[in-house]
């Protein structure tokens, strides 16, 4: 860890209001990828990973890469490392026995029938890691290089999150809607949010953009989705985020403090350092099973 990055405070506390919302408040850990040149040994997005030298690197054989890759694509594409998360770094994580460290990758194409990059996942104990793979395969193409993510070193920084509008009830996504429960707050919400008081809450209370883990989903692109687990059928819970962004000009209040003369300038690019674009802009939810790490994990694009 050679960063730090702190996220403003929010502008004001949301269970003050709404007490409603207290007991959804959910930890979440941003993990701020910034450019770097982290080593196996540090938690990384894009970065090399710790691989043993005796296993396997993992390949994607789906059919539908010759289409887009007919003319270099003869076999199986290597994976590309997204995320290596070391549990000292990311304590939220909750690795099986006596695994420390986890291993995120994808493959660099969109697959049918829902267009996203199939991802795999691997626990490890750092320490079981003596021989590390030096040199380990590389795609012999890609959908596009918004799936090759750029070195980052993390800076990850806990804080907490309620949950995004969609996925309140009823009557509270009322309540959030009626301007006058915002009164109390005085004019730390401008009046200019009188007529959509739930989208002051939904840019700058609830949910942070970028790269997470744990906390709240970030819908947008469609309604809320109830992910349940294919082996036990319960219930799953979001992982990690893979985001096209740190922040835009809606959400600009979550830029950290140390970004915040980048957050003012008018350009895009400055705000996604891993230059990662999952669907053409969209984020890449990872679920897992809140009853057993080893139950299979589940993606969704928003
Ligand atoms: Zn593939
Ligand atoms: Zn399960």
């Amino acid at each position: 860890m050679n960063v730090t990055r702190t996220t403003p405070p929010r502008p004001l506390d949301v269970t003050a209001l709404f007490p409603q919302l207290a007991p959804l408040a959910r930890p979440a850990i941003r993990l701020h990828p910034r450019p770097g040149s982290p080593s196996p040994h540090d938690s990384s997005v894009g970065g090399p990973l710790l691989w043993p030298a005796d296993e396997p690197w993992p390949h994607c054989d789906d059919e539908s890469h010759g289409a887009v890759a007919d003319e270099w694509n003869e076999g199986p594409i290597a994976m590309v490392p997204v995320a290596q998360l070391y549990v000292r770094d990311v304590p939220l994580l909750r690795p099986p026995g006596q695994a420390d460290l986890l291993q995120v990758l994808w493959c660099p194409f969109e697959h049918e029938p829902d267009y996203k990059p199939p991802t795999v996942m691997f626990w490890r104990s750092a320490t079981e890691v003596t021989d590390i793979l030096a040199a380990p395969p590389e795609p012999s193409a890609v959908e596009y290089d918004g799936y090759i993510p750029r070195p980052c070193v993390l800076a990850p920084e806990q804080i907490t999150e309620y949950p995004n509008p969609m996925d309140l009830s009823k009557e509270l996504q009322q309540q959030l809607r009626d301007w006058s429960n915002w009164q109390a707050a005085g004019s730390v919400v401008d009046s200019s949010w009188a007529p959509y008081p739930d989208s002051f809450y939904d840019s700058h209370l609830s949910v942070a953009p970028g790269w997470k883990v744990g906390g709240w989903p970030p819908w947008g692109l469609t309604d809320p989705i109830a992910r349940f687990c294919a082996a036990c059928g319960a219930g799953m819970v979001p992982l990690l985020t893979i985001a096209s962004n740190e922040w835009d000009s809606s959400n600009g209040g979550w830029a950290p403090h140390e970004d915040q003369h980048l957050a003012a300038l008018p350009r895009a690019d400055v705000a996604n350092p891993p230059e990662v674009q999952v669907s053409k802009g969209n984020h890449l939810q990872l679920y897992v099973c809140p009853e057993s790490p080893d139950h299979p994990h589940t993606s969704l694009i928003q």
